[in-house]
Order: structure tokens, then C-alpha cells, then sequence
């Protein structure tokens, strides 16, 4: 019997291999294909053609047809990847990745050999990588380690039309390299059509468009504006999914907050309407979404279903979904905006602009005749909203870039070939925070902290506060905390039926007002004491996801600190130390209380908030140090740590002297007088 049993479990095993193996070969027929079916795909030869023709093309074809996918395999099938990887840019890194996953399937290889990803902090790429899909920051970054970029063949940025700050950076450097690398092949892509910008700054470059195919799409708006767009949002998907005909919908929201919420609520009001109405499936997807709920988005719709895709603005051009019929537009987009007056700079929601809304409206329409509503009114739409929105470099901090152009050895700022110039105050102003960072000295030369902070692929202030962490003997705790922020606003959860317990789980790590820095540091230290514990992350109301991104983050920055010889130790209990370094990086956000609870940022004055999630809102201490500002109803600061006011002129002399920290008014104020109630 035994031996019929090993028999059959051999032979099970070969079938059910062979079974795998056919299987995953018609799959990949069928990817095969569906890659035929793309627009692009009847313009490959010719596309070749011009590419081989020109060294810089720029490629100008409607979203979705393929230019993302298509383009880099086209060129490993003619033989590109024999000299050098092809490198393709995107805006996004959840597009970075989806991408990158996806043409790993239509060539039938395992993500992360032959074709892999680079974003921040995450590197799935190996020595057998021909195809390596990766955010523009990330290109941008290896120019440090390689300024001729020797190991590509071709660069392709992609999205161009995005204008990131990276991107935008890109462009003067591959036009630079292309001069005197011959053999590299420069395409620049973008779903817009005025790509004759994209043409006269690369040298007259020759256009190559692929004519979409693009369906009539019906335009609704609202009568009236909406007091809430998200409510608006809500009703309207149902509304869609019980009357129009079968189509998924999608939905632009301006983040995972929203996302969220919208999702919940959904969620409830679909259950509250049970067997009444078909199955609607909602796909959450937004920057952070963990990696496996990302392929979600993909999934074909099944029988009688409706999907609906609650999306960022990372739908409207750099994802495509296949089998939206429906597109919901608030006309809001979440943008950082920076006053280069004051250096600060703030994310904030805002309207959209017209070539924005008309992208959105376009996704409705790919596979057919569409419908797009957009929650506001058509007097807003021709009224209000801008032609297009402003590239980041003129609305940015530049600090960051300054300093990765310095290291490169690009010192003449002003006269660098920018697309668009940012504002000439934005990159004084960046020269100025280097200064008083110590990165660069009086000359705007790079100094060698200057040189240990570019290895970080961090903020300057971020970079700083590890650099300075060196004299206070607790880089160990800095980086802690350097991860931690790096994750964003998802350490802590707070379901709505348990928001008192999460609330109070929260308050255990700023026992002894510590400040929100040092209980970042502390809910990491617990953790790692309880052996990185699923189930006390759950027991903290903690996202054990973004643990554990944080403890990847860490163990790079670690790895960086050897790079730039820094040695790794803790001073956990020493807070002042751990402050004091946090305080070397963010010395230019600190903030003084004034008598009604507010506060008044130091150098540049300005009126600011405690934000209400964090942990001193409540203590409002006379002078705090922030992490970044956020402008909701109020501006508020977020991650807020108390500061020592002489600590600021013991650190940063050059930048502050005493009379800017003198506590004028502070003998006559108790402590935490004057706090306000409506911000709780
Ligand atoms: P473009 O870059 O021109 O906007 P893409 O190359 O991104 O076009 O997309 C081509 C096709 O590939 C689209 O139909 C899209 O739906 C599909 N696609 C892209 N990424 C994925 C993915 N991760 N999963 C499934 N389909 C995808
Ligand atoms: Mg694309």
C-alpha cells in the first residue's frame, strides 16, 4: 500500500506541476494576447524605428495605451538590454511597483529578476534586472553613485506631463549626459498632448504620438456647490450603482484618510441596503496601500458585480483600471505649497485645474462611452479653476534638491537649464536653510556634514538631526525616530467604535509628556522588546504594517550611518540628548505659545496650532519644536516635541540670537493658561 501511496504522491506531484506549468503558459499567451490589443502595440515598428533614429524622442500617447507596459519590452525584444538597463521613471511608487509587477507577468518572470523596482527604501531589484521600473527620486539618487549613468542603455522619464520636482530635476540632468553619451537613448513620455514644450527644451527633439482611441464622455455638474464633497462623493456611487447600467466607477479622493473614511461608510450604508442591491466591491488604492491589496484594483469585475475604485490623483494618469464607466470628480487634489517668503511650506487641499478634471473625465471614456460627474458647477469649472497646475519646483522647498545638485558638483544654481525656473527667492531660500544646517558654508560650498547628509535619501532636516546625532551620542534613538516619521501618519489606528481605548493606548507612550518624537521612539523600543509582536501591535492600536516598514527604514538608515562613519550608539535615557539632536535638524520649526493657545513660529512669524492627535495638545508647553505643518480648518503643527529656548541659541547661533528667544511675557502667564478647548 505504501508504496502505491509514494506512487500516487509522485505522480500527483508531477501533474499538478505540469498542470502549474500549462496553466501559467496560457496565461501568459493570454498576456500575450491582450498586449496585441493596446494602441501602442501597432505602432511598435515604427516607434522602434524613430527611436533608433533619434537619441531623444519624446512620446505622446493618451493614458492606457500602453506606454508604460509596452515600451521598455519593446526594446529588450530588439536587443537595448544588451548594453545597459532600461530605466523607466514614475511619479508615484505605488505605480512604480504595480507597473513593474505587471510586465513581469506578460514576460513570465519572477518580480524583482529580470524586471524589478526601485522606490525609497525599497530596493527589489538583483543583478539579472534589465527592465528597472523606479520614481524619479530614485533615478535622481543614483546620479550620486553614478553621474553618467553608465549602466542604463535608456532612460525612459515617464508621466512627464506630472512635473515633479524630480522629474523636473531629471530633465536638465539626462539632457546634460546625453551630450556626451551618444549611445544613450533618452524617451520622454507624457499623456498630454502640448508635448511641444517637452520638444523645445530637449533641442527640438522629434514628437512621436500615438492617436488614441478615446470614447465620448458625458459631463454632469452639480447645480449647486457641495458643502461635502465626500458626502457628495457617497451618494452620488450609490446612486450610480443603482441606476445606471453595469461599468465600475472611480472615484478621485484626496487621500488615505478620506479613502478610509469613504470606504467605511460605504461599507455600512451597502450593508444597511442587503440583498436590495448587486454586490458593489470597493478597492481602496493611495501611496501607502500595502502591496497585496494593490493588485485588488486589477482584479476583473465578476457577474452582476460593480467595483468602485476610491482612488488619489494617482488614478488620473499613472494607473489605469481597466473597465471604468463612471467617474466621480470632487475637483480636489492634496498639494504641498510652499510660501518661499517664510520657508514654510504645508499640505493642503485644493482645486484642481482644468487639464486635471479633463484627464479625470478621460478615464470614464477608454473602453467606451463614459460618464463623468463632477461635484461642482460648470460657472466653477470655467470660472475658477486654473488652465493647469503649477510644476512643483515653483511651489516647493528646494532645500532637498539644492543639496543633491551641490553633491553632484552642479553649483551655478541660477543658471541651471530648468524646464521652468523655480521662484530665484525659492532657491535662495533653499541656500539659506543649507547654510544654517551646516551644510554648505559661506561660499555655498558643500561642507563635509553637507557631504554625510546627502547620503541620506531623506529631508535636510531629517538628514541633519542624524548627522547631528554624532555629538549627542544617540544616533541609535535618532534614527528610530528618523523611520518612525518617515512612515507617516500610520503608527496609530483608531477605529471609530474604539477610539477611547485607542485613545488611551495612544496617551501610555507620552506618559511624562515626552513629546511626540520621543513616544515614536518608544513605541518602537517596545516593540522591538516584545520581539516585533504582531499581537501587541494589536493590543496598542498599533499598525504593525507600518512597524514594519518603519524597522525596514531603519535598518537602511543604519546602514547608512556606517556609510558616513557614525557610530551606532543609544543614550535612551539621556531625553535632552535625543532632544537636542532633534533639534540640530528642525531648529527652524520652533514655535512660541502665545496668551490666547496659539502659537507663533520664531523666525518668520506666523500663527500656528498644536495639532489635536498630538501629544502635548493638551500640556501646550511655552516653546515646542514641530516636525511639519499641515493646513486643515487651521494651520497646525504635527509632531510636536517641548524645546528648551536656549537650546536654540546653543545649536543654531547663527540663526538665532537671544533676543529672538527671550520669554518676554512669560512670567505673567501660568503654565498651559489660555488653551483652547475647540481644538480637541
Ligand atoms: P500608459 O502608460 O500608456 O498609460 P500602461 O502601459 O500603464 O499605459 O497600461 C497598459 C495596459 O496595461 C492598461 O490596459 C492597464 O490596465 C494594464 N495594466 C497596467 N498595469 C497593470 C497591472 N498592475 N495589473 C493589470 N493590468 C495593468
Ligand atoms: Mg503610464
Amino acid at each position: 500500500k505504501a508504496s502505491v501511496m509514494d506512487g500516487d504522491k509522485f505522480d500527483y506531484e508531477e501533474a499538478e506541476d505540469s498542470l502549474e506549468k500549462s496553466r501559467s503558459k496560457s496565461a501568459l499567451e493570454a498576456l500575450q494576447e491582450e498586449r496585441k490589443k493596446l494602441p501602442m502595440y501597432h505602432y511598435r515598428d515604427e516607434l522602434l524605428q524613430a527611436i533608433h533614429d533619434h537619441q531623444v524622442l519624446v512620446i505622446v500617447g493618451e493614458t492606457g495605451s500602453g506606454k508604460t507596459t509596452q515600451i521598455p519590452q519593446y526594446l529588450h525584444e530588439v536587443g537595448y538590454t544588451k548594453h545597459g538597463m532600461i530605466a523607466c521613471t514614475q511619479p508615484r511608487r505605488v505605480a512604480a511597483m504595480s507597473v513593474a509587477a505587471r510586465v513581469s507577468q506578460e514576460m513570465g518572470v519572477k518580480l524583482g529578476h529580470e524586471v524589478g523596482y526601485s522606490i525609497r527604501f525599497e530596493d527589489c531589484t538583483s543583478e539579472k534586472t534589465i527592465l528597472k521600473y523606479m520614481t524619479d527620486g530614485m533615478l535622481l539618487r543614483e546620479f550620486l553613485g553614478e553621474p553618467d549613468l553608465a549602466s542604463y542603455s535608456v532612460v525612459m522619464v515617464d508621466e512627464a506631463h506630472e512635473r515633479t520636482l524630480s522629474t523636473d530635476i531629471l530633465f536638465g540632468l539626462v539632457k546634460d549626459i546625453a551630450r556626451f553619451r551618444p549611445d544613450l537613448k533618452l524617451l520622454i513620455s507624457s499623456a498630454t498632448l502640448d508635448a511641444e514644450k517637452f520638444s523645445d527644451y530637449f533641442d527640438s527633439a522629434p514628437i512621436f504620438r500615438i492617436p488614441g482611441r478615446r470614447y465620448p464622455v458625458e459631463i454632469n455638474y452639480t447645480t449647486a456647490p457641495e458643502a461635502d464633497y465626500l458626502d457628495a462623493a457617497i451618494v452620488t456611487s450609490l446612486q450610480i450603482h443603482v441606476t445606471q447600467p453595469p461599468g465600475d466607477i472611480l472615484v478621485f479622493l484626496t487621500g488615505q484618510e478620506e479613502i478610509e473614511t469613504a470606504e467605511e461608510i460605504l461599507k455600512h450604508r451597502t450593508r444597511g441596503l442587503g440583498t436590495k442591491i448587486a454586490e458593489l466591491i470597493i478597492c481602496p488604492i493611495y501611496a501607502n496601500l500595502p502591496t497585496e491589496l494593490q493588485a485588488k484594483i486589477f482584479e476583473p469585475t465578476p457577474e452582476g458585480a460593480r467595483k468602485v475604485v476610491l482612488a488619489t490623483n494617482i488614478a488620473e494618469t499613472s494607473l489605469t483600471i481597466d473597465g471604468i464607466k463612471y467617474v466621480i470628480d470632487p475637483g480636489f487634489v492634496k498639494m504641498k505649497s510652499y510660501n518661499p517668503r517664510t520657508g514654510m511650506e504645508s499640505l493642503l487641499v485644493t482645486p484642481i485645474s482644468k487639464a486635471s478634471a479633463n484627464q479625470r473625465a478621460g478615464r470614464s471614456g477608454r473602453t467606451g462611452p463614459g460618464k463623468c460627474f463632477r461635484l461642482y458647477t460648470a460657472y466653477n469649472f470655467h470660472n475658477d479653476l486654473e488652465e493647469n497646475t503649477v510644476p512643483e519646483i515653483q511651489r516647493t522647498n528646494l532645500a532637498n534638491v539644492v543639496l543633491t545638485l551641490k553633491s553632484l558638483g552642479i553649483h551655478d544654481l541660477l543658471n541651471f537649464d530648468f524646464m521652468d525656473p523655480p521662484p530665484a527667492e525659492a532657491l535662495l531660500k533653499a541656500l539659506e536653510l543649507l547654510f544654517a544646517l551646516s551644510a554648505l558654508n559661506k561660499l555655498g560650498e558643500l561642507t563635509k556634514v553637507g557631504r554625510r547628509m546627502a547620503e541620506f535619501p531623506l529631508d535636510p532636516m531629517l538628514s541633519k538631526m542624524i548627522v547631528a546625532s554624532e555629538n549627542f551620542k544617540c544616533s541609535d534613538d535618532i534614527i528610530s525616530i528618523a523611520a518612525m516619521l518617515s512612515v507617516g501618519n500610520s503608527i496609530f489606528y483608531r477605529p471609530k467604535d474604539k477610539q477611547v481605548h485607542a485613545d488611551n493606548a495612544r496617551m501610555n507612550f507620552h506618559t511624562g509628556n515626552v513629546g511626540d518624537h520621543i513616544a515614536l521612539l518608544k513605541v518602537y523600543n517596545s516593540w522591538k522588546e516584545t520581539n516585533y509582536s504582531t499581537q501587541w501591535c494589536y493590543e496598542n492600536y498599533i499598525q504593525v504594517r507600518s512597524m514594519k516598514r518603519a524597522r525596514d527604514i531603519r535598518d537602511q538608515l543604519a546602514g547608512l550611518l556606517e556609510r558616513v562613519e557614525i557610530e551606532l550608539i543609544s543614550n535612551e535615557s539621556d531625553l535632552d540628548a535625543i532632544k537636542k539632536s532633534i533639534t540640530s535638524g528642525f531648529f527652524p520649526h520652533s514655535a512660541r505659545l502665545q496668551k490666547n493657545g496659539s502659537y507663533r513660529t520664531i523666525k518668520h512669524p506666523q500663527t500656528v496650532h498644536i495639532h489635536p492627535s498630538a501629544g502635548l495638545a493638551e500640556v501646550l508647553p511655552r516653546w515646542v519644536i514641530y516636525h511639519e505643518l499641515v493646513l486643515t480648518t487651521k494651520e497646525y503643527m504635527r509632531q510636536v516635541t517641548e524645546l528648551k529656548p536656549e537650546w536654540l541659541v546653543e545649536i543654531a547661533p547663527h540663526y538665532y540670537q537671544l533676543k529672538d528667544v527671550e520669554d518676554s511675557y512669560s512670567k505673567k502667564m501660568p503654565r498651559g493658561a489660555g488653551r483652547i478647548q475647540e481644538d480637541k
